[in-house]
């Protein structure tokens, strides 16, 4: 389980300092802005769709390395994915970090984001893993306001 724990740590680090999709998208079809007022963190989700698929998904954004590697997981996570499930990774994510620790983790689920599943050992954290996954909700959703997770 240590080892499991080093793991899951690396690859926060990595993508906390090597975000992926990492940059604007000028023709995006829909985008949001995220804010965490708790933390600072701030994410803009831009989102590329065809018919009904997320075909292209980049983020920009500063805050912790929580919310910045969770943003980057999420691009990742959900590139090629329709909305619908999308949204169903999102549940699955939420339910993940707003658990219980030790609680079992749906690893085939969430693939990779299950290296945020210590998360859930940390209450005040997981409004910096959850932000970019609501700021993705709020662009699917074409809600032009703010999201802000007070
Ligand atoms: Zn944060």
């Amino acid at each position: 389980m240590a080892d499991l724990r080093e793991l899951y740590q690396e690859t926060i680090l990595d993508h906390s300092k090597k975000p992926r999709n990492f940059h604007e998208i000028a023709e995006a079809d829909a985008s949001a802005v995220g804010h965490n007022p708790l933390c600072g963190d701030r994410v803009t989700v831009y989102v590329r769709l065809r018919d009904d698929t997320i075909a292209d998904i980049a983020f920009v954004g500063q805050g912790c390395a929580i919310s910045k590697a969770s943003a980057s997981l999420m691009t990742d996570a959900v590139k090629g994915k329709s909305r619908v499930q999308a949204h169903q990774l999102f549940q699955l994510f939420h339910r993940m970090v707003t658990g219980k620790p030790g609680d079992p983790v749906n690893t085939a689920g969430l693939g990779k984001l299950a290296v945020l599943s210590g998360v859930s050992e940390f209450p005040v954290r997981v409004k910096c893993a959850s932000l970019a996954w609501h700021t993705l909700e709020a662009a699917l959703e074409s809600k032009k306001e703010i999201v802000s997770l007070e």
